[in-house]
């Protein structure tokens, strides 16, 4: 029996209804022992109870993006790590603004700041 534990923050591929793919998702919550209960679409935000077995459980690399920094330029899609806010993925860009989700909610960062 495949004993394995998340945490909040982490990745797993998911199926999404809404999107019609599977994609990765952030967990939003978890069970005491360590089992995944909920899970966000970093894309459509939709949050979905997750079941075992409804997915491939595999870790998406976790911890594996790099630390946010303001300066630099981001694009949908990539994934960052905020010292405060953990892990997140970046959905959308307004100018100089990204909206990067995470764990527990949409934050609005700044970016592709010119350093002088
Ligand atoms: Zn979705």
């Amino acid at each position: 029996m495949e004993k394995q534990t998340y945490s909040v923050g982490e990745r797993v591929e998911k199926f999404c209804a809404k999107c019609g793919e599977e994609r990765g998702h952030v967990v939003a919550s978890v069970t005491k022992r360590g089992a995944i209960s909920r899970v966000s679409c970093p894309q459509c935000g939709t949050r979905s109870s997750f079941k075992g077995g409804d997915a491939t459980q595999r870790r998406a690399s976790a911890k594996a993006s790099a630390p946010y920094d303001q300066k630099r330029t981001y694009r949908a899609g990539q994934s960052l790590t905020h010292p405060t806010f953990g892990e997140g993925e970046v959905t959308a860009v307004i100018e100089q603004k990204i909206d990067v989700l995470f764990p527990d909610r949409m934050r609005r960062l700044i970016h592709a700041r010119n350093q002088d």
